[in-house]
């Protein structure tokens, strides 16, 4: 299993969901072996994709979501694809954090130090999702002072040498 690629280590590129992985016990989410293929989706007369998914309580959920959403959720590995009308959320709140921790081995992407919280590489008020592909384990610290800038803008005030400043 790969872990993201902390900025301290390599700038580039966001972390990549693991597609292969150590069989976890029963009652985790499995992402797919399958690379995710989002463009098999197709509307219902709706307009709509169907979305099921399980709360944290366990208790099944269900609604309807625009295409392109549906289509980022698969692209991303949030979701996974049903039928061509239908997707299923992998992980409930509890079992996202959890997966996101566990994947980032609880230590900050930014910093490298312990990270206790979920931090939206694309913010979520810039129209990101909180998927796989877009989230990463933060410390307080980081995640507090990155807020609802993204990434390059946030790495760029990290980085940047103290002569550059005017
Ligand atoms: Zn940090």
């Amino acid at each position: 299993m790969q872990p993201p690629q902390a900025p301290h280590q390599q700038r580039r590129g966001q972390p990549q969901a693991p597609g292969h992985q150590q069989p976890q016990p029963p009652g985790q989410p499995q992402l797919p072996d399958q690379p995710p293929q989002p463009h098999r989706l197709k509307p219902m007369r709706s307009g709509k994709v169907r979305m099921r998914g399980r709360s944290d309580s366990g208790r099944r959920w269900q609604q309807e979501v625009e295409l392109e959403l549906a289509r980022v959720l698969v692209e991303e590995q949030a979701a996974v694809i049903v039928n061509p009308h239908t997707i299923r959320r992998l992980f409930s709140n509890r079992e996202f954090k959890k997966f996101i921790m566990e994947r980032d081995r609880y230590t900050c992407y930014f910093c490298g130090e312990e990270g206790t919280t979920i931090d939206h590489l694309l913010p979520r008020a810039k129209g990101g999702h909180t998927t796989p592909a877009n989230c990463v384990c933060a410390c307080s610290a980081c995640n507090q002072s990155k807020a609802d800038r993204d990434v390059a803008d946030f790495m760029s005030t990290l980085q940047r040498p103290l002569e550059e400043r005017e």
